[in-house]
């Protein structure tokens, strides 16, 4: 089916039911009454020339407005085009123009984004603005609830197939330029039937939106799972841990996924709470990083009994990999073995000669060691937009190179290692700067690392260490501390070391090493 088709039908089985609760302005839809909102939505781009393969772009923080926009322009025919909301207005327009979107629907938060960049935003026929029901409308802008009001809710006739394009996504940009993913009903509808499943959810779960909805795991596992199962969405604005607390316990919310280092912040809240009822929580979720084994056991003690968690990417979806909820306790530091219908395996990391070279089975490493995880799975995107070149060294032979190094143990569970473009070949070793990077914050005195390769006539790369420091620290002293581990060899020692006051990163906080090489 494609998502519009997910949210009829859900509303054909449920419409009495609440599809989506947003706190922060009292707004309580059911099934019924969201398909009618969408619709409205829908004719309303449809009467401002939005067309099927059009693309419409959302610069929004999470609302009931995202999400009735999101489907509004699905069953308009229109491609969903979401923009993370911390970018800044360059990045924005770059993402704008790129997509060659034509409609941008931005709120009260983004406003100041859209009204500096809007000169740059070239494409862009029509602004809707949905925060026009507390605040006045910018006049370069159409009203998004004034819209809804005077628009006809009937179903608008335009066809849209399965496996016609659903979203162009642009990934994180940790790596470099944020690539533009191009995924199709098709795929969307499989990672929720996917992610619903291994979670064993049903119309009778509550969920919280509490990460982002521009990323594809909230969006997939969280909002786009519920509509197909008819359960309901309570949506967050933004992240604040007493107030999603407070939420959970007064809509008695059954799941909740929020990244390993938001449940500590969740714990530390809840001890402070007075009165904090977490009982109605059967699942938590979590990703991003490895939850540490103390924090596990403390989140067990205070919310629920059952965790989970899950791999992926953009261009995979957010779940190529599982750890199911019985075996989280064994498998902390694993991000879990294949989803189902999924494939992962380890090769050695080499430069792509021959796009069409079959990947056959003497590329695989051995059991245990470390090379670059490539994938295969039903929901894999279609290409990268725009970028044929890169859309061929991504997809090679049916599997997708990840560009993510990490290994497989006996069972076939995954660890993740680093990045393989991050990845150091010194003296001809390969070495991977988490490694090294781990070993320096067992120091005190360091806040911050990244470690980098510098170009070097004798080694290839040299190991260089960019490090923030807390308090006094000298090089020597980091040195000494290297000299001394035992978790180092004598190749993986920094050769140098920057001391500086912070590092780049993009907005989700990931360090962007390639603008650290680009330095030297
Ligand atoms: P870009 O592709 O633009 O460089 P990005 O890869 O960070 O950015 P995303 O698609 O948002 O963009 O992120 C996917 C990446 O996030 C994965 O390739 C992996 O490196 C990392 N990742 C995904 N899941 C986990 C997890 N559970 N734990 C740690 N890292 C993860
Ligand atoms: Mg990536």
């Amino acid at each position: 089916p494609t998502l519009p088709e997910t949210l009829s039908r859900t509303t054909r089985k449920y419409p009495d039911r609440e599809a989506i609760v947003y706190p922060r302005k009292d707004v309580r839809l059911t099934y019924a009454e969201f398909d009618d909102r969408v619709n409205r939505f829908a004719n309303a781009l449809r009467e401002r020339g939005v067309e099927h393969g059009d693309r419409v772009s959302l610069l929004l923080h999470n609302s009931s407005e995202f999400a009735i926009a999101l489907f509004g322009l699905l069953r308009a025919g229109a491609v969903f085009n979401p923009v993370n909301y911390r970018l800044a207005p360059s990045e924005v327009g770059y993402i704008l123009d790129d997509s060659e979107s034509t409609v941008l629907v931005f709120e009260e938060a983004t406003r100041d984004t859209v009204e500096s960049g809007r000169d740059e935003f070239e494409t862009i026929e029509e602004y809707v603005y949905v925060d026009d029901d507390v605040e006045r409308t910018p006049e370069y802008a159409a009203g998004f609830h004034e819209l809804l009001e005077r628009t006809d809710a009937a179903t608008p006739s335009v066809t849209v197939d399965p496996t016609d394009q659903y979203a162009i996504m642009y990934t994180s940009g940790t790596t470099g330029r944020p690539k533009g993913v191009v995924h199709s009903h098709r795929d969307a509808t499989y990672h929720n039937m996917l992610y619903a499943g291994q979670m064993g959810l049903d119309f009778t779960d509550i969920g919280i939106s509490a990460m982002p909805l521009y990323h594809n795991a909230e969006l997939n596992c969280g909002l786009l799972t519920r509509i197909n199962l008819g359960a309901k969405s309570v949506i967050l604005h933004d992240f604040d841990p007493r107030r999603a607390l407070e939420i959970v316990d007064a809509e008695r919310a059954t799941h909740l996924f929020v990244a390993s280092r938001i449940w500590g912040k969740l714990l530390e809240e809840s001890n402070e709470m007075e009165s904090f009822d977490g009982s109605s929580l059967e699942l938590g979720v979590y990703g991003a990083a490895p939850m540490p084994p103390s924090l596990l056991e403390e989140c067990i003690e205070t919310f629920t009994e059952d965790y989970a968690t899950a791999y992926g990417m953009t261009e995979m979806g957010p779940c190529a990999t599982f750890i199911l909820p019985f075996e989280v306790r064994e498998h902390l530091e694993s991000v879990g073995r294949a989803a189902p219908n999924h494939e992962v395996r380890i090769v050695e990391p080499t430069e792509n000669e021959n796009p069409t070279d079959p990947v056959t089975p003497a590329d695989t490493v051995e059991t245990g060691q470390t090379g670059e995880i490539i994938l295969q799975g039903p929901p894999m995107m279609e290409e990268y937009w725009n970028l044929p070149e890169k859309t061929a060294d991504a997809i090679r032979d049916g599997w997708f190179f990840t560009g993510d190094a990490g290994y497989l143990n006996e069972d076939g569970y995954l660890f993740l290692v680093d990045r393989i473009d991050d990845m150091i070949i010194s003296g001809g070793e390969n070495v991977y700067p988490t490694e090294v990077e781990n070993v320096l914050y067992q120091h005190d005195g360091v806040a911050e690392v990244a470690v980098i390769g510098e170009e070097d006539q004798e080694w290839g790369e040299r190991i260089i260490a960019h490090v923030v420091p807390d308090g006094d620290l000298t090089a020597d002293e980091l040195d000494d501390f290297c000299r001394e581990s035992d978790d180092l060899a004598e190749f993986k020692r920094p050769r140098r070391y920057e001391f500086r006051d912070g590092l780049p990163k993009n907005p989700s906080g990931k360090i962007q090493k390639y603008k650290l090489r680009d330095e030297d």
